[in-house]
């Protein structure tokens, strides 16, 4: 019987763990920093975990949903001090191919099975269970965890071997980079003129230029309402991964570029931990 655990309840775990509880599978729970997790444990009724090696002593797949490669690795390693050979870790993290075939190769020396499977969809898919999730690894083992990836994600895609999950995603932040350059640029042009924003965003929403971010982040980020959502500092985490990525196969990618150097200067600014639409304060007069 498969018995599930998830490690990491941020802003897209704390969505996840429901849906895995609420579909009836989800036995443990680890976060750092503890509170966090026993007041979930505490809504969810399910097991609070004192460490990750505690986590994976309890149950047979593992989700991650962690902020960096390092934390990734980090946590792989504390899990093969307990856990069980058989056992699934499925990374739901934005980190390289590169720590996804590190976090596989660490985990089959304990005959454990590895998925790398991020996901898009920001924090409202997660709490809505409408992700899309893109996964590298055995098909085997993503068809045998598929019924319980169903509870998070709608769109459930197997791209090739382990690393090819991250690949994707980082074609994914790739083209996030640029429409969010895209998105505030031409808001900041609509506010120049005084337009009403909100008739704005509403009508291009409903047209060829309509997309997810301004559909979900127009409104707020016009108001000077930047709250997380999307880390401009774990976006820009990613672009360096994108950038690396582009060198290694010769693919310039000015937009990844511009847009890291303008998260460093918010970063610098203090605005780190707000949501990626906070790169409309570098377009708005
Ligand atoms: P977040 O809100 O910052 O949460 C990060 C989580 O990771 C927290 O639970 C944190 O624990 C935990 N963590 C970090 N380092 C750790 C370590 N060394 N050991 C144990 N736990 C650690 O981030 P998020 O938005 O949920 O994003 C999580 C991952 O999903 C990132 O890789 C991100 O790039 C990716 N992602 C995010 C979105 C989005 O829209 N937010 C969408 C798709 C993918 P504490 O509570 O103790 O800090």
């Amino acid at each position: 019987m498969l018995q599930v655990g998830i490690i990491g309840l941020g802003a897209m775990g704390q969505g996840m763990a429901t849906n895995l509880a609420k579909a009836g599978v989800l036995t443990a729970i680890y976060n750092r920093t503890t509170e966090k997790a026993q007041l979930l444990g505490q809504k969810l009724g399910v097991f609070v975990a004192i460490s990750p090696e505690e986590l994976a002593s309890q149950v047979n797949v593992i989700f991650l949903c962690v902020s960096r490669d390092c934390d990734v690795l980090e946590i792989v390693q504390a899990l093969t001090k307990t856990i069980q050979a058989g056992s699934v870790v499925i990374d739901m993290s934005t980190v390289s191919s590169h720590t996804a075939k590190q976090a596989a190769a660490i985990l089959a020396k304990k005959n454990v099975d590895f998925l790398d499977a991020p996901v898009s969809g920001g924090v409202e898919g997660a709490n809505s269970g409408q992700l899309a999730m893109m996964v590298g690894g055995d098909v085997a083992v993503l068809e045998k965890v598929r019924p319980i990836l169903e509870t998070m994600a709608t769109r459930i895609v197997h791209i090739g071997q382990t690393g090819t999950g991250q690949a994707t995603k980082a074609v994914n932040q790739i083209m996030a980079a640029g429409i969010n350059q895209a998105v505030t640029e031409a808001l900041a042009f609509a506010q120049a003129q005084n337009l009403p924003m909100n008739k704005i965003i509403e009508v291009i929403s409903g047209g060829a230029a309509g997309n997810w971010f301004l559909q979900h982040r127009g409104v707020t980020m016009t108001q000077g309402n930047y709250q997380a959502g999307f880390k401009l500092a774990l976006h820009h985490k990613d672009l360096v991964i994108c950038e690396q990525m582009g060198e290694s196969v010769d693919v310039p990618l000015p937009l990844s570029t511009q847009t890291r150097l303008d998260y460093e200067q918010l970063m610098t600014d203090g605005f780190g931990d707000c949501d990626i639409s906070a790169l409309y304060r570098l377009k708005v007069k």
